[in-house]
């Protein structure tokens, strides 16, 4: 039953030597094993690393040392880079990639003493919303195996439903942490853009991309992200101001805190079952003594258009890396030049990430620059303002994380579009670099489904509490589906 205990009880179990974290270790992944099959969560499973690494966190424990993670098992998203283990991004272009260093977030999760499982499996290049777009095959929902996880960072979602792993690793460049944490019923957390370091997080839109994590609680996030977070000289986008005790404070009341419910999120699209759970929440809010109030963010519909021309535009510039010379996938015996770029880039990359090249190649052409990418931009500008104005009225807003609850596998792949406004309600705090998290509220119809809180720039601390509190009075987060219980 260790598997129930959460991220912050094995931890504490750990240090007081109540648990080994080689016995930890073993336990999960021989729940990683059995689930392979049904769920695919993992790319690689990294067993034997596993084993060394928890025999020396119980060695460092015996003799009275270790951080605060020391001997807890976790799991990467397949993009944070890992020296001497494969880091594919979902893609046959880096299927066998072996980065020669460690991402920060990678080396400082392990000098907090956390072990890595393996890593896990992810739509291709981060793009997606359902985890389907895998080179190494779609990730399954654990709360019904027919049924997507949510994207990109599926893969993490899904192993900690199921009880995998306590916590991973995961990123969010649209919706990609908040989106699979409501899907499968956990909490997800994007902090402010440039808290988390994105030295050997491979780059997706440079711009909107930030590392985070997934987690049964609002106490497990806020105990691994304050071990992750914090300025990174290797960054040029990482912020240099110092990183709160995330931990601290999490039980201090909630009174007075000021909720804005976000108008334009209950709009037609919003499934009638979600949005009874979400009202839920914030009846639970009222009661705790905070204080709700509708807000409108007047120019958020402007978001999934705005999102996807700079986030293609940005990863057509990105992904001209791979090129069949430097990194990755090379095709066999090409003719000249043209033919190496040409085939390998042809055989490496998938279909969505092809149409996003495409895309982005095309709003940044000459004559179109100005019309499309110029103009994206712009609208991001309106888009942020509109939460500025915002968040001088109040502390925090709250709406749906998803308009619907999990879809089937296969139900949306035929049309990107439709699979495009499934992040309907995640894009916008991207584009504004705002925190922004999900904390599981309710079921729809037997599905999880997931409140979406976004706070200010910095203001994760306010964001976690604020989970932290409403799961103290629900216990949402420690659901888990009957055939992993
Ligand atoms: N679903 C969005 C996309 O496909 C967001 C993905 C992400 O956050 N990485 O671009």
């Amino acid at each position: 039953m260790i598997h129930r205990h959460t991220l912050a009880r094995l931890a504490a179990e750990l240090r007081a030597r109540k648990l080994s974290s080689v016995e930890l270790a073993r336990a999960y992944l021989e729940r990683i094993q059995a689930s392979q099959p049904l769920l695919n969560a993992f790319i690689s499973i990294t067993a034997e690393q596993a084993l060394a690494a928890a025999s020396a966190a119980d060695a460092a424990l015996a003799r009275g040392e270790g951080g605060a993670l020391t001997g807890v098992p976790i799991g990467h998203k397949d993009l944070f880079c890992t020296a001497g283990v494969r880091t594919t991004c979902g893609s046959r272009m880096l299927e066998n990639f072996v980065s020669p260093y460690d991402a920060t977030v990678v080396s400082r999760l392990r000098a907090s003493g956390a072990v890595m499982l393996g890593k896990l499996n992810m739509d291709e290049f981060a793009m997606g919303s359902s985890n389907e777009t895998s080179y190494f095959g779609p990730v399954r929902n654990p709360w019904n195996t027919d049924l997507v996880p949510g994207g990109s960072s599926g893969g993490s979602a899904a192993a900690v439903c199921a009880r995998l792993l306590p916590g991973a690793t995961a990123t969010d460049t649209g919706g990609s942490i908040r989106q699979p944490a409501a899907l499968c019923g956990i909490t997800g957390i994007k902090p402010t853009y440039g808290r988390v370091s994105r030295y050997g997080m491979i780059a997706f839109a440079s711009s909107l991309d930030q590392g985070g994590v997934v987690t049964a609680s609002a106490e497990d996030a806020a105990l691994m992200l304050r071990e992750m977070a914090g300025f990174d000289p290797r960054d040029s986008t990482s912020v240099d101001t110092p990183v709160p005790d995330y931990v601290a404070g999490l039980d201090a009341p909630l009174e007075g805190l000021k909720i804005g419910l976000l108008k334009e999120f209950f709009d037609a699209g919003l499934d009638p079952d979600n949005e009874r759970c979400i009202r839920e929440a914030l009846a639970v809010f009222t009661r705790l003594g905070a204080k709700v109030r509708e807000v409108s963010l007047p120019n958020i519909s402007l978001s999934v258009p705005a999102y996807y021309v700079v986030a293609p535009a940005e990863c057509s510039s990105n992904l001209a890396r791979y090129d069949g010379v430097r990194f990755g996938h090379r095709c066999k015996e090409p003719r000249d030049l043209t033919d190496l770029y040409k085939r390998s880039r042809s055989e490496g990359f998938g279909a969505e990430v092809k149409r996003r090249i495409m895309t982005g190649t095309y709003v940044l052409s000459a004559g179109y620059y100005d019309a499309y990418y110029l103009k994206a931009q712009r609208v991001r500008q309106l888009i942020a303002a509109d939460f500025q104005r915002a968040f001088a009225e109040v502390d925090v807003l709250m709406g749906p994380a998803t308009p619907t609850a999990a879809f089937a596998i296969g139900a949306k792949t035929a049309d990107p579009i439709t699979m495009y406004l499934n992040d309907i309600y995640t894009i916008s705090a991207n584009l504004a670099g705002v925190p922004a998290m999900s904390v599981p509220c309710g079921f729809a119809q037997g599905l999880p489904v997931g409140l979406q809180m976004i706070g200010p720039h910095f203001a994760e601390q306010r964001l976690l509490h604020a989970a932290h509190r409403y799961q103290l009075e629900t216990d949402w987060h420690l659901r888990i589906p009957e055939r992993f219980a």
